[in-house]
Parts: C-alpha cells; structure tokens; sequence
C-alpha cells in the first residue's frame, strides 16, 4: 500500500502530521542509531494528549513492544505499536531542551533541541508549546540498573530499521530527529529520518 504521505526528517529537525483514527505512522531510521521524539495530541481536543506515565501506569512496564498501547492523559488508548524491527524504545528520558543542553554540557550558544523541533512543528496546527507532551523515544536504548540507575546506551536500530504504529483516535502528531550529538544516545552522529503515513 502506498503511503497517504512520506515525510523526509532532516538531522536535528522535526516535522508534524495529521493521522485518521485507524490510520498507521511508521517511523524508519534512515542511517542507524539516531533516536526519534515521537509526541500526539487529540486532534478533537489537544489538551487530551500522549502520557508517557500513563502509558508505563497502565501496562504495569516502561518498555513498549509489539501489541502495546500508548494512553493520553486522559486514561484513554492513542496509538498502539503494531510491528517493530528494533524492540528497544523509551518512555522515561524527557525531550532534549535547551535547558538541558545548559546544565548537562554547558553549552550556553544555540544549540538545536527535540523541546524546541517539537514545538515550532506542532505549532503549525496551533498547539501552544505548553501543551507539547513528554515524548516516546523511539529507538532509544535505556536500561535500568538494579540499583536504580539508568544508562543510555547507543540504539539497537540499524539502517532501514523501522516501527509501525497505529492510530486509536484522530491525531496530530510529531516527530523530532534527536539532536543529541554528545554521548550515546544517537550513536555520537545525528542522522535523519522517514516518516510514512497510511490511511488505514
Ligand atoms: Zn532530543
């Protein structure tokens, strides 16, 4: 089936959609080891909108895999993950922000950030930046330690590595190639990355 629209993320930018209830969002890592910033909204009602807490409350884990679903705010079902070529994502680390890039690495320049991607694409449908939710992390490899602790280590994504979700409830939603070029989290090197939508 061809995809209603394929959207090409450059390195360190984001791009916003809309998607149909019982519509489908597949998230491809182009290159490899780069990290994807997936957030939603209702498209009904944008204050209704994805809750990673929610979303680790309900399914009792703070790992998603094949056959979960990602809730709202609200306790209501939003996405669910349909396929996955990588089985390794995270609900705990917040979007990557300008704040962060102070206080963890000094960087007091500008520096490009999923928190701001997030919301300037978003911002196109007239969702204020308050209302900007905690994101998914695609491809994201986190582990907990025993003792508590968490570490970030590079993602198990390859080339052409991809997840399929799908739509529960009419949606807008984001996607933010992770400009994090310290450290692990996107294998030390920004990449881009494919965005297809399909109606059903
Ligand atoms: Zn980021």
């Amino acid at each position: 089936m061809e995809p209603r629209e394929e959207i090409f993320i450059d390195e360190k930018t984001a791009a916003s959609f809309k998607v149909k209830k019982g519509g489908r969002i597949r998230v491809i890592d182009v290159k490899g080891g780069q990290v994807a910033d997936l957030v939603a909204v209702s498209k009904r009602d944008p204050s209704e909108k994805l809750s990673t807490a929610v979303t680790i409350d309900n399914n009792c884990s703070v790992r998603v895999q094949v056959g979960d679903t990602l809730f709202t705010n609200r306790y209501n079902p939003m996405i669910e993950v349909l396929y996955d070529t990588v089985g390794r994502h995270d609900l705990l680390f917040p979007a990557c922000s300008p704040d962060m890039y102070r206080y963890q690495y000094g960087i007091r320049s500008y520096h490009p950030s999923c928190a701001e991607n997030l919301s300037r694409a978003l911002g196109i449908f007239g969702i204020p930046a308050g209302e900007i939710p905690s994101p998914f992390n695609l491809f994201m490899n986190t582990e907990i330690k025993k003792d508590g602790s968490v570490v970030i280590h590079p993602p198990l994504s390859v080339p052409g590595s991809f997840i399929d979700m799908k739509a529960v409830m009419d949606l807008i939603a984001a996607v933010s190639a992770c400009p994090v070029d310290q450290g692990n989290c996107n294998a030390g090197a920004c990449g881009p990355l494919r965005v297809e939508v399909y109606e059903r």
